[in-house]
């Protein structure tokens, strides 16, 4: 399969997505940001400005840092035990094994993290895992980057056996944006790495216009196998901030045997404001889910906090405490109800 990526701003040009007289300008965003689109990306763009191709072509807006933008928005660094390996929360780590994506998006929460460096140095990666085998509270390992699927099946193979191994790891999550990006990657051997360990595959895609055939089967594929699919989207300004395209997008996902598991307040990556919504903008775009889509299909709306205090609901109050067991209860239509909590 002819699969050559679309690398940097002057093959950007050569696909139509730039156009000549605006390279100049982006130049600068070359320089602080890697540029990178898949094959199947480019084949799902109609147009150099609609809702695929926005996310991964370069634009003169990521030159504008506002107020509060952060090189290290989530504060991964923050709770860094061993290199490679984020322990935020007592029972799961997150383990970066490599820096490489098959696509760059503009939005990137880890933007200034991820590129080309390549995979975790094996003896990081034998002091990450040694960490884990000796921290019996950790149950689950997650798998990050960059993106871990961009690793050999044959490498992948390895690391699940070495997981599997450790006795109080009970699932292995891999977040990841392969299967979409570029599904052919999700071959017979790499869906056949992922059969030992309880694995969970969460898939970050934005927007329906991703998911293509290709994506469809290679979905098929990791559910046949018996792997757990959730989602993550980032609520991105013009791609995905619509009632009607988070509806399409999680019917979609569900059709799939993807159930919708987070959608992300935009990040405070530098140069990522032309991306960002409100929070008062999410909210209301939740509420207007509830009751028109299934229950299963809803994510939960989430913000990292910045500085590493890790991630937090942003659910829209439903129900207010009035004091004496008494609940202000609000409808999904906006009606409220009284609700007495009975006493105990
Ligand atoms: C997001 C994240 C996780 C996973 O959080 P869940 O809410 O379990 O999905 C774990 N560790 C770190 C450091 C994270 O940023
Ligand atoms: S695939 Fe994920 S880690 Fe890689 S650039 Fe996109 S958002 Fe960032």
């Amino acid at each position: 399969m002819a699969v050559r990526a679309i690398n940097g701003l002057a093959e950007m040009v050569e696909e139509g997505l730039v156009t000549p007289a605006s390279a100049p300008a982006l130049r600068p965003v070359e320089e602080a940001f890697r540029i990178r689109m898949t094959r199947a990306m480019r084949d799902r763009v109609d147009t150099a400005d609609d809702p695929v191709a926005r996310q991964f072509v370069p634009a003169v807006e990521e030159l504008t840092i506002r107020d509060g933008e952060l090189g290290d928005p989530i504060g991964d660094e923050t709770h860094s035990p061993v290199k490679g390996l984020t322990h935020r929360y007592p029972d799961r780590v997150i383990l970066h094994v490599t820096k490489t994506c098959e696509v760059y998006c503009r939005f990137c929460f880890r933007r200034e993290a991820v590129g080309d460096e390549g995979s975790l140095p094996e003896a990081d990666l034998v002091a990450a895992l040694d960490y884990i085998a000796v921290n019996p509270a950790i149950r689950e390992v997650i798998l990050t980057g960059g993106d871990p699927l961009v690793l050999s099946a044959r490498r992948i193979k390895g690391l699940m056996d070495r997981l599997a191994a450790i006795a109080h790891v009970d699932v292995v999550r891999i977040h990841t944006r392969i299967p979409v990006v570029a599904p052919e990657k999700i071959t017979p051997e790499l869906v056949d790495a992922l059969r030992g360990p309880v694995v969970w595959v969460v898939v970050h895609t934005n927007h329906a216009q991703e998911i293509g055939e290709a994506a469809e089967a290679a979905l098929g594929r990791l559910a046949g196998a018996g792997v757990g699919l959730l989602s993550q989207s980032v609520l991105l300004r013009g791609i995905n901030d619509s009632v009607a395209v988070l509806e399409e997008l999680f019917r979609k996902l569900m059709r799939l045997r993807v159930k919708p598991y987070y959608l992300h307040h935009c990040d405070l990556a530098k140069g990522t404001g032309h991306f960002r919504t409100t929070i008062a903008e999410g909210q209301a775009l939740m509420a207007a889910l509830r009751g028109r889509v299934s229950g299963a299909m809803i994510p939960t709306y989430v913000l990292d906090i910045p500085g590493g205090y890790g991630k937090v609901p942003l659910v829209r109050d439903y129900a207010e405490p009035l004091g004496g067991g008494l609940w202000r209860i609000t409808d999904w239509r906006g009606g409220v109800h009284g609700y007495r909590d009975p006493e105990r």
